[in-house]
């Protein structure tokens, strides 16, 4: 099977609309996609007949607009193409109308208060940027999703207009230096971690069911410590998921490039080639099903979770970002003349200010109750936000900074726009994994993100924040008299203003925790510590000016990331408690009489036969039963209390209205009561037989894929 045969058979792509549209209709839709202009009805009605056929060629019976409402997968309803005509035979229709507009009852989907039930109808609306494709038989058709008033209910129409104040902005820098472009847009490549695991393994988990992370489970004997996984061989079953993943993902125009393993048991991690940032986030949306579904079929869970064992490596995603015109010129790739290297330094500085002045914003980005496990957990990058660029570059900057110069062979004054800058090698600029955010030689590559989330949050705050900066440049340079000049200064003060975001040494260190707080970094550790940020002045006001998100919304979302965190943190707790009580202490409890009665009847038989033995007195018996079930019934009687507390202290917290305050409430009391709990049933897991516990071990499940 050659890879060009099927790659992107299961896609309405450019290259099918060329061969199959009228040529003024496929002129008309290549128009809306660059340009973004709408589609007139004659037009969509032919491209909707047309897609109809093809899908059905292909076997679809039905189609759905697929959407990203704000529960983070995506959403789908089925409709058929099939409709009766007046004389009752049926056929197979699909209007531009429908193409173009769906009406959605989605009054189930979280809107933070957009949308009151009594009006409960959304809009889908066709991105046509993003290639419709056929997935299980069924024609999907990527859309937006926006309440009655027009107000984003999704992931996707904040990211779309995330790019186009990009685009503009960026198109206004450009032009400072006599380039034309008529479209710049972000590009990303999205690389994915997950766990695969046996599924009769998972099937004995409730709390992996229920919440995707084990909530007990004591350390096994060998976790990750050989460091024996990472880039080690993959196992043939794994492969074979692998094979079929790709294969999959391939008829649906998914480069899926690089697969290997990561560095904890059980961890692999795939990476596909990157793309235009919202066909990206489309990508990586369906590689996350395709994923889960795929591995069922080899008879494995594929896991998401940001930290699905304690102690272990959780995963996470590496957002590599970047800037590319319609010509194809990456614009964070540092140039080879002086005018080429000069606006690179300035799309640097964009950056540079935007990661410092939204640090809070790219931080709650990535929030999670499942994220919040993972950062700062010397595994994973800190929660503070800093940016890596390498030693080179930064001295580059601090050669601008002080006026003196870069390269002490050449002795002059480091004037941009003047000097050509030294080609960066790219091994030198990626090195550091500890950093949140890295300069890797011609893109950044955001490291905070979780696993399980769209990836479409973290870049509509870094398009639209870099977009700020770009409008603050284009202001102060478009009426200048010396551009040279002023260009100079800017890049000089910016980078001095900015520069303490700048941190090249290890992000996972002590130290570095106590050297952020002196340069004023922001150090929020977890969701409900940075979720209020996304209500300060600032950042309404950069989300307002950019036309990305209207206060309205802004709060919404606000409301419904607190009572997500706050959802996942009771549905944790209450499985907890269910395993505890149904579970473990039954488990415990048998495990105790046994090792009771067997003390009973050892010393019974031990006094009974030997106790003519002058030496009986001093002999021990049974010390390791008594031992332990002294210490396990210590452990016991402080779980089931604390389960009851657990218990109230979750129905208090349930209770709260404030969405703020119950999030806090279950982050300050029903969080750390869990993890008391959870070290003592781990201790208790150490102590019981295996024939008595009633989960599979960590041990059982990580080395579960033979
Ligand atoms: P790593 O060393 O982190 O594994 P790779 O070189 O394998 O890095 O690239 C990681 C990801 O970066 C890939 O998905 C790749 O497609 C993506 N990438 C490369 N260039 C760009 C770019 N200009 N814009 C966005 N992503 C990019
Ligand atoms: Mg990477």
């Amino acid at each position: 099977m050659k890879v060009s045969d099927i790659f992107a058979s299961m896609v309405f792509s450019d290259a099918v609309m060329r061969e199959r549209l009228p040529k003024e209709t496929y002129n008309a839709i290549q128009r809306t996609i660059r340009d973004g202009r709408s589609l007139d009805i004659n037009a969509a009605n032919v491209i909707a007949n047309t897609m109809k056929d093809w899908a059905i060629e292909k076997g679809a019976t039905h189609y759905t607009h697929w959407f990203q409402p704000m529960t983070g997968i995506t959403a789908e309803k089925h409709d058929s193409f099939v409709s009766f005509s007046g004389d009752g035979r049926m056929i197979m229709e699909f209007s531009g109308k429908e193409l173009v507009q769906g009406e959605s009852d989605a009054s189930s989907f979280p809107s933070g208060g957009l949308r009151s039930t009594f009006e409960a109808r959304g809009y889908t609306a066709w991105d046509a940027t993003s290639y419709a494709f056929i997935k299980d038989g069924v024609l999907c058709i990527p859309t937006a999703f926006c309440s009655y008033g027009g107000e984003a209910l999704d992931k996707k129409t904040p990211l779309l207009r995330s790019m186009e104040a990009l685009n503009r902005q960026t198109k206004r820098v450009l032009a400072l230096f006599g380039n034309n472009a008529s479209m710049v847009r972000p590009t990303v490549g999205p690389e994915q971690e997950y766990f695969l695991i046996d599924r009769e393994v998972y099937e004995k988990r409730r709390d992996l069911i229920y919440t995707g992370r084990t909530l007990f489970g004591a350390k096994p004997p060998k976790g990750q410590d050989l460091d024996d996984h990472y880039f080690g061989s993959i196992k043939p079953r794994v492969q074979e998921f692998m094979t079929e993943l790709d294969v999959e993902l391939w008829k649906l125009g998914i480069y899926a490039k690089t697969e290997h393993n990561e560095a904890a048991p059980a961890q692999h991690e795939l990476a596909p080639v990157f793309d235009t940032t919202n066909i990206a986030v489309d990508h990586n949306q369906i590689t996350m099903e395709l994923m889960q579904k795929i591995a069922k079929r080899h008879g494995m869970i594929c896991l998401l979770h940001e930290k699905p064992f304690a102690g272990v490596n959780g995963s996470g995603k590496h957002n590599n970002w970047s800037l590319t015109t319609d010509a194809g010129t990456n614009l964070l790739e540092p140039g080879e003349t002086p005018s080429e290297n000069a606006q690179f330094l300035l799309f640097l500085a964009a950056v540079i200010k935007a990661v410092d002045d939204y640090q809070d914003l790219l931080r709650i980005s990535v929030a999670s109750a499942g994220n919040d496990h993972r950062l700062g957990a010397a595994e994973a990058p800190p929660a503070i936000v800093s940016m890596f660029l390498g030693d080179e570059l930064t001295a580059i900057l601090d050669a601008i900074v002080e006026g003196s110069a870069y390269d002490a062979r050449e002795q002059e004054l480091m004037r941009i726009g003047v000097h050509t800058l030294p080609k960066f090698p790219k091994d030198n600029t990626d090195r550091n994994r500890t950093s949140p955010f890295a300069f890797t030689g011609n893109k950044f590559e955001f490291r905070m993100l979780g696993s399980a989330a769209s990836v479409s949050g973290a870049n509509v705050v870094l398009n639209t924040a870099v977009a700020e900066s770009l409008r603050q440049f284009a202001d102060e340079l478009e009426g200048c008299e010396n551009f040279e000049d002023s260009l100079h200064s800017l890049i000089r003060r910016v980078i001095s203003d900015h520069k303490r975001i700048i941190f090249n040494g290890n992000g996972y260190s002590e130290e570095w925790e106590a050297e952020a707080e002196r340069r004023g970094l922001l150090n929020l550790r977890t969701t409900p510590d940075c979720l209020p940020y996304y209500l300060r002045e600032k950042n309404i006001e950069l989300f307002r000016t950019h036309k990305v998100f209207s206060e309205t919304e802004i709060r919404s979302r606000y409301d419904i990331l607190m009572e997500n965190y706050s959802k996942i943190i009771n549905i944790e707790a209450l499985t907890m408690i269910d395993m505890v009580r149904r579970d473990i202490l039954p488990a415990v409890s048998s495990y105790c009489a046994k090792l009771a009665e067997s003390a009973m009847s050892k010393r019974t038989f031990i006094y009974a036969n030997i106790s003519a033995d002058p030496g009986t007195q001093k002999r021990s018996v049974a010390t390791y039963e008594e031992d332990t079930v002294i210490r396990m019934n210590t452990l016991t009687e402080e779980v089931y209390a604390d389960t009851d507390k657990l218990y109230d202290v979750v129905a208090s917290a349930h209770g709260i209205s404030d969405v703020t305050g119950q999030a806090i409430a279950y982050k300050d009391s029903v969080l750390p009561l869990m993890e008391k709990i959870r070290r003592a049933v781990d201790e208790l897991e150490e102590m019981t037989s295996p024939d008595f516990w009633p989960y599979p071990s960590y041990g059982e499940i990580l080395f579960s894929i033979g």
